[in-house]
């Protein structure tokens, strides 16, 4: 373990962030270097408990407790062994995972958890630094092939995993760069691209093939990718949004969030000039309190929209655990993300009813009523407050209220995939009703977080190669902790 009272010398410290009213200026990660010295202090907190509720509350099984005590002994090298040999890619979950694991920290008990994600990112940046992240392309070639269609974490954790398992693999991306939503969803501020670039380049040296700008079953057809490869793994995430069925969404000015952050993360990689949707000078008003109308927040900000309003239909959670949410459930506590912190008003409990327009045919307003919320027989409902409703001015409204699957474009059908009644694909173990086709991600388990992406891909992985082989050697996440051979990563 780390420091043997670490935890009761040091308190929780994370990196400080740059100043918001400088940031919302570019798009560049928010938060300043960590001392090296100060990361040591962090990892020295962990407790090395017996049972490490950590290592379960990560979808990964991340081996926490070993690379916190390697991290404190100095010791990146065996750091980085230890995170690589359960997740492809730390350098993505160290910028970006919602930490459940931390919220599972026994020190969260009574103190603040220990700081696993940013021990996570410092692993991996400290691996490229002293470069341990090298291309290792596998010795023996199995001579099966699998197409992976999807580029998002899923798909890329599939296809780096079958890679090493000697297969040749295919990714398919109809996007012009592989990424998925790490590239043209979440913003810049929370993960700049280069990440992914560097990542992609060691997987291409590896023998992966990339064949962006290929829409799968429009580009080239389903039955085509079925009869050249030996299996197939579909990873091409919960695409279809949620919409909004109230009047006047159809006014020009109401989009889907997506439209918004997808053509700005273009803009900021120099695929496109201009974002056509722009926040400038606008009253700008995000539906859905999760994180896609936080990043919406962040970038209608550096756009420099006029007001911002953020709206939940759900109650304003509490600032700390309830007694029916105790450690280590995720805690349904308010969190306030870096793009609340850079300014944007947050209404809870109120109902959208209609959106109001102009002459043009713009969005001009939103008929807004609060709400209610009371328990009946065990459920909770809501009641619209009387006398509550009123227009507030709205001429750009983002929808960001989730997503409801796979995207409805007759893909699985020509995969010959059979879904169930919530549209979400029919699978077991990661395999589809038709036996060649192999499920991951988003698409597979609804609209979830790249941290599950990974462990999607990274499992279904295993069902593919014993398809293939009738056995498989890769790692899975139920057999708990993975052998770390002395050296694997070198040869
Ligand atoms: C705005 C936003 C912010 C988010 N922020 C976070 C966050 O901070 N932390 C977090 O953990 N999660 C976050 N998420 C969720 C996370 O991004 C997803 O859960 C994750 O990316 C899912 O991975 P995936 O590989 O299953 O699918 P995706 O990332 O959606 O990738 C699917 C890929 O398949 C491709 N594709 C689809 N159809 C075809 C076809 N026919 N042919 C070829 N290619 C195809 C798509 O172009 C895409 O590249 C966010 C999501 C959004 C929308
Ligand atoms: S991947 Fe996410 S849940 Fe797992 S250890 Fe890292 S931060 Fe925690």
């Amino acid at each position: 373990m780390g420091a043997k009272e670490g935890f009761l010398q040091f308190n929780r410290e994370l990196p400080d962030s740059r100043n918001p009213e400088e940031r919302i200026h570019d798009y560049k990660e928010i938060y300043k270097p960590f001392d090296a010295k100060k990361l040591n202090q962090q990892a020295a907190r962990c407790m090395d408990c017996g049972v490490p509720f950590c290592h379960q509350g990560c979808p990964l099984g991340n081996i926490i407790p070993e690379f916190n005590d390697a991290v404190y002994r100095n010791d990146w090298e065996e750091a980085f062994y230890i995170l690589r040999s359960t997740n492809n890619f730390p350098e993505f979950t160290g910028r970006i995972c919602p930490a459940p694991c931390e919220a599972s920290c026994v020190l969260g008990i009574n103190k603040d958890p220990v700081a696993i994600e940013l021990i996570e990112k410092s692993i991996a940046e400290k691996a490229y630094e002293l470069g341990l992240v090298v291309p290792k392309a596998p010795k023996q070639r199995s001579g099966k092939s699998v197409a992976v269609i999807g580029s998002g974490p899923a798909g890329l954790a599939a296809a780096d995993q079958l890679n090493q398992a000697g297969h040749e693999v295919t990714v398919f991306e109809k996007d012009n760069k592989a990424g998925g939503l790490l590239r043209y969803g979440i913003p810049d501020f929370k993960l700049e691209k280069w990440v992914i670039d560097r990542r992609i380049e060691v997987m291409e040296q590896e023998g992966v093939i990339f064949t962006t700008g290929t829409d799968v079953g429009f580009n080239i057809k389903a039955e085509n990718i079925l009869r050249n490869f030996d299996a197939v793994v579909l990873a091409t995430g919960a695409q279809q949004p949620r919409e909004l069925k109230i009047k006047g969404s159809d006014l020009k000015g109401v989009h889907f969030a997506m439209e918004f952050l997808g053509k700005q993360n273009q803009v900021i990689g120099g695929e496109i000039k201009e974002n056509p949707i722009s926040a400038k000078d606008k009253h700008v008003i995000v539906i859905g309190g999760g994180d896609t109308g936080s990043d919406c927040i962040g970038t209608s900000n550096r756009h420099g929209a006029k007001s911002i309003i953020q709206l939940e239909l759900l109650p304003k959670p509490p600032k700390q655990r309830t007694v029916l949410n105790p450690w280590p459930e995720w805690p349904m506590t308010l969190k306030t993300s870096s793009s609340h912190e850079e300014g944007a008003e947050r209404v809870f409990s109120v109902l959208t009813k209609e959106f109001v327009g102009n002459k043009n045919g713009e969005v001009s307003g939103l008929v807004l009523v609060d709400l209610e919320w009371k328990e009946e027989n065990g459920r909770m409902q809501f009641v619209e407050v009387p006398g509550s409703e009123r227009t507030v001015p709205c001429d750009l409204a983002f929808i960001a209220i989730g997503y409801t699957g796979p995207a409805q474009n007759g893909l699985l059908e020509a995969f010959g995939v059979q879904k169930m009644e919530n549209s979400l694909p029919k699978s077991k173990e990661y395999q589809s009703t038709n036996k060649k086709v192999f499920l991951a991600g988003d698409m597979r388990r609804g609209q979830s977080l790249v941290v599950w992406a990974i462990s999607e891909g990274r499992e279904a992985a295993v069902k593919v190669d014993e398809f293939l082989m009738g056995e498989s050697n890769l790692p899975r996440k139920d057999e708990g902790y993975y052998e770390i051979e002395e050296g694997t990563l070198q040869d």
